[in-house]
């Protein structure tokens, strides 16, 4: 079976003339999808041609498996795939506007040390219709439809590594930004990597213009191998070339993830290191206090550290804030819930 929010506009014209329809039922049948709409709920398309689209054809690719809500408002999902594969994702209400955290892969091959998602390795890719199927989930629990959205932001950031599935997710930010879909702009859409580099770069030469947020976590190549197997093929400097050549081709700022493992990369020289990595275009480091992954040992640190090392930094004008974390009474780190859910069963 396909999945048929894998297609753009133009694709499901195709699709419908080979069928023998007109061509406006594309643009009927994209404005149901990201409405959530299954092939029943697909009222105005005659009836026999949805149950013809329905024996080739999954509208929707995922359900809500389980929801776990927070006293802070926030939401975190386990989804399930229609081929059983599990994945989460979190939205969390900020004043500025709801944001959605988004997966791109089930699992991932990027190994770093302190994250659960990868402790499998990598499972599959997620389509572009099936990263979709995230937001359209979540809109509609939240009372949303193609034309009313209930989110404000989406950020890549949840399991998978985004640029190391990049036709899916680049399809993935053509789909949900077109105006018959849910219409979101690039710049309300954040990416999260590891720092492939390549990538980085085709990202800013194909325009896409979206947030892109690096995961540093160490700041020389020898700690960071520590941290990241990736940091085996591309250096410190590499990556640093690449965020300023995506700054200077989009003029986005450039935002930097730093997790805070105690005793690894909170010293006053990791601070001066961070201020030469993030010096000579805008940017910003984000730093992010550590859940514990029980299967990786590490440690986060407290709140006072946390405090003391942003005051060293703001000390030395680089731009940092620590991120707020949700959803801390409802399940851990990202990709614990799916662990846990996979063990029960
Ligand atoms: S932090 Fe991101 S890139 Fe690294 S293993 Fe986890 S999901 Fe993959």
């Amino acid at each position: 079976m396909k999945i048929l929010a894998d297609y753009d506009i133009d694709e499901l014209k195709k699709i419908v003339s080979e069928m023998g329809q007109p061509s406006f039922r594309a643009t009927q049948i994209f404005k149901w999808l990201y409405s959530g709409a299954d092939f029943d709920g697909m009222t105005d398309l005659p009836a026999e041609f949805r149950k013809e689209l329905s024996r080739e054809y999954i509208a929707v690719p995922l359900t809500i498996a389980e929801k776990f809500v927070s006293k802070d408002g926030s939401v975190k999902f386990l989804y399930k795939y229609h081929d059983g594969n599990i994945i989460e994702g979190v939205y969390m209400p900020h004043s500025y506007g709801d944001t959605l955290c988004v997966s791109t892969q089930v699992g991932c091959r990027m190994g770093c040390s302190f994250c659960a998602s990868g402790i499998g390795g990598l499972v599959r890719n997620l389509t572009a219709g099936e990263i979709a199927a995230q937001v359209i989930a979540v809109n509609g629990y939240l009372g949303g439809s193609a034309a009313n959205r209930k989110i404000s932001n989406l950020v890549l950031m949840g399991s998978g590594e985004p640029l190391d599935n990049y036709d899916n997710v680049t399809k993935f930010l053509r789909l949900v930004t077109n105006k018959n879909a849910l219409d979101f702009g690039m710049r309300s859409i954040s990416l999260s990597t590891c720092g492939l580099v390549e990538n980085i770069k085709r990202l800013a030469d194909e325009g896409y213009g979206v947030t892109l947020s690096v995961s540093l976590h160490a700041t020389t190549d020898e700690s960071r191998r520590e941290l990241m197997p990736i940091a085996h093929k591309y250096t410190l400097a590499q990556i640093t070339e690449a965020v300023k050549y995506y700054f200077e081709k989009t003029g986005r700022r450039i935002i930097f993830e730093y997790a805070l493992v105690k005793g690894k990369n909170m010293s006053a020289f990791d601070c001066k290191r961070l201020r030469e990595i993030t010096r000579g275009y805008p940017s910003h480091v984000n730093l992010i206090k550590l859940n514990y992954v029980k299967e990786k040992g590490m440690q986060g640190c407290s709140d006072e550290e946390a405090k003391r090392f942003l005051q060293r930094l703001t000390e030395m004008n680089v731009s940092a804030t620590i991120r707020r974390s949700f959803g801390n009474d409802v399940g851990g780190a990202c990709g614990q819930l799916r662990r846990n859910y996979i063990a029960e069963r």
